[in-house]
């Protein structure tokens, strides 16, 4: 009898030691196509977005927030597997033979799987196609959403009908924002019991420009059409993000969820007109560039308690950090073995640690290039993949200064350009080349043929 009643004791206690230290959830949010101007914790005017503001006031929001692409299968590669995609060959994006994130690769959900987690995607995959590629032959053990890089945002127009649940497609009538949102509550909703991971990755606001009436109506005083349908567009994924936070704190859950945010890329503004109504200043450049606006984005993460809420953190970080800052905060362990690029930026935005995450970043884009150390960055950029060889490179900026990328230094500091420029062939010697072909190669191709 008093054995059986100790025996329930220390039951009783080690569930409730459990329930005190239950592992932390993790949500990771995804825009697609934002242009670096267009939160309004960047100062944007026109667009209110609230919810992501809340959530920037909530936790840290890194000004100098990377990604290691600027399109947005290799962003998500990168995101995906914590390491530089170029490593892999997955450089551009992800179709034909060949395509999509190798097999290779272990990805967050698999680490996250083999923890204990129950680890869900609702959105846009664009990480391949053919049936092994699948988000949950990827470690994810529920999936809705559609495997390309694009969709329609409203049922029967000008897609086909490729949205899934689980490997099976499904009519969807809602506006597709408004699905994944719904979605993401319903996964919430059925695991709040158990710790989890879900990746929430909107295609919002990339093309196709599609907006629902009531919000439209709401941007009526924007006079350019695609920046009005812009805004409609990411009121709605800032909706949906409102809504994933109004449901963690109904379950009592807004404490133990960490929630990182960024844009997988940054606006497609280039060349003259911004293809989605998106801006990116002060930033120069866009999407498909190696220039800032390619590849600086809106980046929060987000932790109540363990990291200082309403923080600005100005040291470069990349979306690469991420997986191994996530695995640190549930206490997953990684090591050499998984060859993480990305590196734990808890000590370094909580303030434990003050020096800068990255001695320097890279990148790579066919002939396109960059590095960046300190307030330095060397540049080489496109309106494609490749490069104007009749102008003269590499360029040098000091990022600090010229935030805009306007005046070229390599000319007054020829060693700082030796010296990035060294060290980036260094990254690079020990990449492969990329797997298919890119974009710009394509699009030659297709010329000669006379297609
Ligand atoms: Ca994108």
């Amino acid at each position: 009898m008093r054995i059986s009643t100790l025996a329930f004791i220390s039951f009783a206690f080690a569930t409730l030691t459990f329930a005190a230290e239950r592992k932390p959830n993790v949500i990771v949010i995804v825009g697609d196509d934002m242009g670096y101007a267009d939160v309004g914790f960047h100062g944007c005017k026109d667009i209110p977005t609230p919810h992501l503001d809340a959530l920037a006031k909530a936790g840290v929001r890194c000004t100098n927030g990377y990604v290691s692409g600027p399109y947005c299968s290799p962003t998500r590669a990168g995101l995906l597997t914590g390491r530089y995609q170029q490593r892999f060959g997955h450089e551009f994006n992800s179709g034909g033979p060949g395509g999509g994130l190798p097999l290779s690769e272990k990805t967050m959900a698999d680490r996250f799987k083999v923890a204990g987690y129950k680890t869900g995607m609702v959105g846009k995959w664009h990480l391949g196609g053919k049936p092994e590629q699948h988000p949950m032959k990827r470690g994810f053990d529920e999936y809705f959403g559609f495997l390309g890089g694009a969709h329609s945002y409203f049922p029967g127009r000008d897609m086909l009908k490729s949205i899934l649940r689980g490997t099976q497609p499904v009519e969807e009538n809602a506006y597709l924002t408004d699905a994944f949102g719904r979605e993401a509550l319903a996964f919430i909703d059925r695991h709040k019991g158990e710790p989890f991971f879900l990746y929430l990755a909107f295609n919002a606001v990339h093309t196709p420009m599609h907006a629902d009436d009531e919000r439209l109506k709401k941007f009526a005083h924007i006079t350019d059409k695609t920046r009005r349908t812009y805004a409609a567009m990411m009121s709605a994924m800032d909706d949906a993000v409102g809504a994933v936070r109004a449901r963690l704190q109904a379950h009592g859950l807004e404490e133990n969820t960490i929630i990182t945010f960024f844009s997988d890329n940054g606006g497609p503004v280039m060349p003259t007109t911004s293809i989605n109504g998106s801006i990116n200043t002060p930033l120069r450049g866009s999407k498909r560039q190696t220039l800032e606006g390619g590849i600086r984005v809106p980046f929060i993460v987000a932790w109540p308690k363990h990291l200082p809420a309403g923080k600005v953190y100005d040291q470069p970080v990349i979306q690469l950090d991420l997986q191994p800052t996530l695995l640190a905060a549930c206490g997953v362990a990684f090591g050499a073995a998984d060859k993480f690029d990305g590196v734990n930026l808890l000590p370094y935005l909580s303030g434990k640690e003050t020096g800068a995450p990255h001695d320097k970043l890279f990148w790579r884009f066919g002939e396109q290039m960059a590095i960046r150390q300190g307030d330095w960055k060397l540049v080489r950029y496109g309106r494609t993949e490749k490069i104007d060889e009749n102008e003269t490179w590499p360029k040098l900026y000091n990022l600090k200064e010229d935030i805009g990328e306007a005046n070229d230094l390599s000319a007054k500091h020829p060693e700082k350009v030796q010296e990035l420029e060294a060290a980036w062939k260094q990254w690079n010697a020990d990449l492969p080349k990329p797997v298919g072909a890119s974009g710009a190669q394509k699009g030659k191709k297709k010329k000669k043929s006379g297609e």
